[in-house]
């Protein structure tokens, strides 16, 4: 495809991920026309309105509610349709509810549009981008899901807080499941590229294998927090999201620790997970198979194989 050609985005689901992506899209500059779909109608119809008022103070983006004929010509097919969590509820108890949905929900698209790239938000998200690249028969670098693109950030925010250091200077990844089997991979995160071994060893400010543990359980249990607080997740995620319609729409070949199909990359198979990636307008361009410690890799076998057990109710 010829450079700037990425230029329309549909996004399915306009609830609270779904409305606030608009949001972060239509501010990016980076989309020309935002389509929105839901199953409420004057929900989709509400949040253009809203989004269209604020026209005058972005670049030019046409914004409109959508149905499914309007996938077509679309770059990116966004999917944040579904159940949320609950108080209390994990990620993975959405999945019979969310699998049902998008089966109908991919098939219409499909209809409409089968050059597109596929971008699953919805929960349980490794799962469903799974059930997606199933129900679409798009190859593999075209179905991607946000994965632990959150998740990574929430990790870079938490370390960066904590050593008092820009989170943008703060490199490492959270990989797996987006959800409760996911794995800090501390082998690989580094503060101005230092490895935290040798950055703790210099600050002794901290019991570091506590903090290590703390981090990583704000990072796992942020969305429980958050729902038990307001509700809702959303402005973090639609972020998370906008910055892979980024990495896609300039052909950035960005390292985004996105869900995808895993073929035999750190001995994992036939199931969508979250490791470091190159994403570029091809969508993924190439999984890294980064060394990683044993015991990180014992925790993302697990991880996958934790996947695979719900996969294999889905009939799919
Ligand atoms: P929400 O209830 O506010 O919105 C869901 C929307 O989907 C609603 O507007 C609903 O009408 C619509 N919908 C339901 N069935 C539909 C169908 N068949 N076709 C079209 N639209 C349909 O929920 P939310 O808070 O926006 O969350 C959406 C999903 O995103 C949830 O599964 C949530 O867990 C997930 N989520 C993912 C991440 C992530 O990092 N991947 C982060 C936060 C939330």
């Amino acid at each position: 495809m010829a450079e700037n050609t990425f230029k329309k985005v549909t996004v399915v689901g306009a609830g609270f991920v779904g409305s606030t992506t608009a949001y972060t899209l239509m501010i990016s500059g980076l989309i020309s026309e935002l389509v929105l779909i839901d199953i409420n109608e004057q929900k989709a119809e509400g949040e253009v309105m809203d989004l269209n008022h604020g026209m005058p103070f972005v670049r030019p983006v046409k914004i409109f509610r959508g149905d499914y004929k309007d996938c077509a010509g679309s770059d990116i097919v966004i999917i944040s349709a579904g159940a949320n969590q609950k108080p209390e509820e994990t990620r993975i108890d959405l999945v019979h509810k969310n699998a049902a949905i998008f089966k109908s929900i991919v098939s219409e698209i499909v209809k409409y549009n089968n050059e597109c790239i596929l971008l699953v938000v919805t929960n349980p998200v490794d799962i469903l981008t799974y059930v997606t690249y199933k129900i679409s028969g798009f190859p593999k670098n075209k179905v991607i899901g946000s994965g632990t693109v959150l998740d990574t950030a929430r990790f870079r925010f938490l370390l960066g807080r904590h050593v008092g250091i820009d989170t943008r200077n703060i490199h490492g990844y959270i990989i797996g499941e987006h959800g409760d089997t996911e794995v800090a991979a501390w082998s690989l995160t580094n503060i101005a590229g230092m490895t935290v071994e040798e950055y703790c060893e210099k600050c002794h400010k901290c019991d570091e294998g506590l903090t290590r543990k703390n981090i990583y359980h704000e990072v796992k249990n942020a969305a429980y927090e958050i729902i038990k607080r307001k509700g809702a997740t959303y402005y973090a995620v639609a972020l998370a999201v906008r910055r892979i319609v980024e990495a896609i729409t300039r052909d950035e070949n960005s390292i985004l620790t996105v869900s995808s199909l895993l073929e035999g990359q750190y001995g994992i198979s036939d199931v969508c997970l979250s490791v470091p990636t190159i994403v570029n307008r091809n969508g993924v361009e190439r999984i890294l198979d980064i060394p990683i410690n044993d015991s990180e890799r014992q925790l993302l076998l697990k991880s996958a194989n934790s996947l695979k057990e719900i996969i294999k109710d889905l009939n799919i």
